[in-house]
């Protein structure tokens, strides 16, 4: 058998494919995989490969999954530095450090704020990100949502609608009339350009009333409720997360046991970003908590310029295995399938036959290097929807 307009890429020590039962974490070694046009063909045993067009031999190294980052903000302009940098030397984050990105980015141009959405976007390629999420937020009036969720819609199909990220200063007195803006005409200017919509569920930003209300006006539009949740403290934002029939609930940092019972007992996946945590010296989620009660986790960088400005995913991996106390097979699974399960897809976040081709190929030979070498660049190749995006087989 052999497929046409194929790679067959062989010599792999490792290949992740999430292909065990329900999609659970699996791995074959001494493996082969084939690529035909912007799918996976076939996987298995080296010694069984089919022939192909092509044949690239990964020399033992290991071959995974492209990360599937599900919650980023990248359209905006300026940076925080020396916001962090007083955070460290011990002054609390607050929400309120939004409404600095938010003038920046009102003030910029349309160029501006491409060149640095792309200028993000190449760098999550590089570092194996091959599906990623990109809010909006930073904006806050109608068109400066519709034109940050325009630019998302240029360099990925997962664009989440966040016009209720905090109320701006021209709403301090108003916040109820900020929430029917976002409700009505703001999203019926942004609604077309997103698939998603969000919310910043928490004391400082939107109770639970109005967060439910943002969801179901989204839900209405033809979008998909996600939720930014238990980030700063405990809040309703897990509970109006189920109650919408969220895809996600991120962050849940602080969680009761109803809202633990609630990620376990609904499909509503937990999201964890414990980049954030280490950008502003926070206590971890609870991450073995949620999934020795059976919650469905996911992680994700939360890359924005305020509360964690990292875009790599090998980064959160190894956080959630030093610091969550994941194992390695429990975090790349959360960075890659638990990514796809937080957009509701089942093209990436594996690599069964039939997924689209996106795969990184590490300088090294298994997933496990990128806890054990942290912060050390291994992603020696990385295809996208069959292509060579990123690097070269060493
Ligand atoms: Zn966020």
């Amino acid at each position: 058998m052999s497929y046409r307009e194929s790679t067959l890429i062989t010599g792999i020590g490792e290949l992740v494919t999430n292909d065990g039962d329900q999609g659970a974490y699996a791995a074959i070694t001494d493996a082969a995989l084939v690529i035909a046009g912007d799918r996976v063909a076939w996987t298995g045993p080296a010694s069984r490969a089919p022939a192909a067009d092509a044949v690239a031999d990964a020399g033992g190294r290991a071959v995974l999954p492209g990360f599937v980052d599900s919650h980023a903000h990248l359209v905006f302009a300026g940076e925080r530095s020396a916001e962090f940098a007083a955070r460290m030397d011990g002054r609390p984050y607050r929400a309120g450090g939004i409404l600095v990105t938010v003038e920046a980015t009102r003030a910029a141009s349309d160029a501006a704020l491409r060149a640095n959405l792309r200028r993000l976007a190449a760098e999550m390629l590089r570092q194996g990100t091959t599906t990623f999420e990109c809010k909006s937020g930073y904006g806050l009036t109608v068109p400066d949502e519709a034109r940050g969720l325009a630019l998302a819609a240029e360099v990925t199909p997962e664009v989440t609608y966040l016009g209720a990220h905090v109320v701006p200063p021209e709403f301090t007195a108003d916040p109820a009339g900020y929430v029917d803006l976002v409700c009505g005409p703001m999203l019926a200017a942004c609604a077309p350009s997103a698939r998603w919509v969000d919310v910043f569920c928490e004391d400082g930003a939107f109770g639970a009333d109005e967060a439910a209300a943002v969801l179901a006006a989204g839900q209405a539009a033809g979008l998909g409720a996600r939720v930014h949740a238990g980030q700063l403290g405990p809040g309703p934002g897990v509970r109006v997360a189920a109650e919408a029939g969220a895809a996600s609930a991120d962050h849940c940092t602080f969680l009761t046991d109803a809202d633990v019972d609630a990620l376990v007992s609904t499909p509503v996946v937990a999201t964890l970003l414990p980049g954030v945590e280490f950008s502003t010296r926070q206590p971890y989620p609870q991450a073995r908590r949620l999934l020795d009660a059976g919650a469905t986790v996911a992680l994700a960088t939360d890359c924005n310029p305020g509360s964690c400005f990292t875009s790599s995913m090998p980064f959160c991996v190894a956080l959630a295995v030093r610091e969550m106390r994941m194992s390695s097979q429990e975090a790349v699974w959360a960075a890659t399938a638990g990514g796809a399960r937080a957009l509701r897809r089942t093209d990436v976040g594996h690599l069964g036959a039939g997924a689209r081709a996106d795969l990184i190929m590490l300088d090294a030979p298994s997933h496990a290097y990128l806890a054990y070498r942290p912060g050390v660049p291994q992603i020696a190749a990385v295809w996208q929807a069959g292509r060579l995006v990123a690097g070269a087989v060493p």
